[in-house]
């Protein structure tokens, strides 16, 4: 990402996290990761082997924890330097699975803080 990306992604989490979403390079990156995985939930695949249709990427480092890899497909673990995942089409089911403090809130906040991806 460049510096100007990186301020920007900044911005929306300390501000308005819902600007993240509705930015264009946002929506692009995330067509392009639906497509890199024929939109199929990748977890389904890996953990169940069955095949699910994708509607949501997420991004495996936190938007909110890691802002300067907002647009990053790839990163490298920190501990293994392998090359990973930071953005990963997944399924609603399992993506509520991932986010267990976004459960947790649906039955207390309004639904405006949901959009977390
Ligand atoms: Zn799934
Ligand atoms: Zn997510």
């Amino acid at each position: 990402m460049t510096e100007s990306e990186i301020a920007y992604a900044w911005w929306c989490v300390q501000n308005n996290p819902h600007r993240f979403y509705q930015w264009s390079k946002w929506l692009s990156k995330r067509a392009e990761v639906l497509a890199l995985d024929r939109y199929e939930c990748q977890r389904c695949r890996e953990v169940y082997h069955r095949y699910r249709k994708a509607d949501t990427v997420h991004h495996v480092n936190h938007l909110k924890d890691r802002p300067d890899l907002a647009l990053e497909i790839w990163y490298k673990d920190p501990v293994t330097h392998t090359k990973r995942r930071n953005l990963v089409s997944l399924c609603s089911s399992c993506h509520d699975e991932e986010h267990p403090e976004k459960l947790r809130r649906k039955i207390s906040e309004p639904i405006t803080e949901e959009r977390w991806d």
